[in-house]
């Protein structure tokens, strides 16, 4: 099973590869489903795919959003562009793309978006017959489906392991639409879903009446995200093509542990995956990135009632980020890019992309001249002293 992971920039992509990603995917200067994320221009797609190519790695480009008529007239040429680029499959949910793909003679092979909402094996063997190489299956699909699916299908399945969820069925929302006036189907949702909500008389203007469970408040659309990394054994047996993680929006931190996480347990499965088990320490590392809280969504049969997070509106996280390695260590010492402030004496964790946690209380901090610093600034390069390997591309965070 390949495991797949999200770049929302060329940062994340390096990261991504550093902690065990087999294969990208990214957004390019159009037609994605993430306009908010860093995305490529094409000068950078061009460099990525150099960079996956030379590790053996591969990138797909995100063409999935669901646009109306008069925003088709540049597609063919930017579909031409991501396969001249040396894109490795083309990311796609409308119908009307992936005709236009197969018009235009672009050999790219074609994977079918989630949010094209493929549910049943009669499904992703209408997109396999008209030629695509994999679905992409919606996060509502049940273990047992999964499994006949995978079973059965003419072409490989791509199923979400880890990652954000919406309420809605996949991502063919239209709340951000109503509520803000920007299209989750275009790429700019931007997550009502996860606000507080009141109820109001219709004369009683400004009279918020609270429509709640309990004094917490009232999140009634905030799903929690999507976990599986206990079911990672059986995904392996069952033949999943690939695992896929969700969040091009999400921070280095993330992309990386997350990635590391499932490295190791996909590596695991493949051993022997009648006996896999999660580790204790990888469902810690989980709980130390931003998360609303974890559930086996659609993929546990039984209907979850908890799998609303209704007490807040915000992520939860064990962990803080304070920075990443520029360099791999070498005469004792780590040159770092800080992310958020920490000081000498404080203690911190080197977390590095084979997840070694190495703790260390640096007694002093250098700025790039040489000088001891009484706290770091985010975005600076600073120097520590380290007796121990960490190659770049390790993790400097608080636990
Ligand atoms: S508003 Fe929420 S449910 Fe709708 S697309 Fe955005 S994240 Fe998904």
């Amino acid at each position: 099973m390949e495991l797949l992971s999200p770049a929302g920039n060329f940062e994340k992509l390096k990261a991504a590869v550093l902690f065990g990603a087999d294969a990208v995917f990214m957004g390019g200067p159009a037609f994605g489903l993430r306009a908010n994320a860093g995305n490529f221009t094409f000068d950078e797609m061009e460099e990525a795919f150099k960079y996956l190519h030379e590790r053996g790695k591969k990138g797909y480009v995100t063409v999935n959003i669901y646009p109306q008529t008069h925003e088709l007239s540049d597609i063919a040429k930017y579909l031409k562009t991501c396969e001249q680029l040396g894109a490795d499959a083309l990311i796609v949910s409308d119908p009307g793309i992936f005709s236009i793909i197969k018009q235009e003679g672009i050999k790219t092979p074609v994977a079918i978006s989630t949010q094209a909402n493929t549910t049943n094996l009669a499904a992703v063997n209408f997109w396999a017959d008209l030629g695509a190489k994999r679905v992409i299956m919606a996060r509502e699909v049940r273990k047992n489906d999964l499994e006949e699916i995978i079973k059965n299908a003419k072409c490989q399945v791509e199923t979400f392991i880890h990652g954000a969820i919406c309420i809605s069925m996949s991502g063919r929302c239209l709340i951000s639409s109503y509520m803000t006036g920007k299209d989750a189907n275009n790429g700019e949702c931007t997550h009502p879903c996860r606000w507080n909500y009141a109820l109001v008389e219709e004369k009683r203007e400004g009279e918020y009446f609270p429509v709640y469970e309990d004094e917490r408040g009232t999140y009634l659309y905030n799903s929690k995200d999507l976990c599986l990394l206990d079911r990672i054994g059986e995904l392996v047996k069952m033949g999943s093509s690939s695992g896929k993680i969700e969040g091009r929006m999400k921070s280095i931190m993330y992309v990386s542990i997350v990635t590391g996480v499932y490295r190791q347990a996909i590596n695991e499965a493949l051993k022997d995956p009648d006996n896999y088990k999660a580790k204790k320490e990888w469902h810690e590392l989980l709980g130390s990135v931003s998360n609303r809280g974890y559930i086996e969504g659609f993929y546990g049969a039984e209907e979850d009632v908890t799998a609303i997070n209704r007490q807040t509106s915000g992520y939860s996280r064990a962990a803080a980020f304070l920075g990443v390695a520029v360099k791999d260590s070498h005469n004792d010492e780590l040159e770092i890019t800080c992310r958020a402030k920490f000081a000498p004496n404080e203690e911190i964790t080197i977390l590095t992309p084979d997840l070694r946690k190495i703790n260390v209380t640096p007694e002093l901090i250098l700025d790039e001249g040489g000088f001891k610093i009484d706290a770091t600034r985010p975005n600076y390069i600073y120097k520590i002293p380290f007796k121990e390997k960490a190659p770049v591309g390790s993790l400097i965070m608080r636990f």
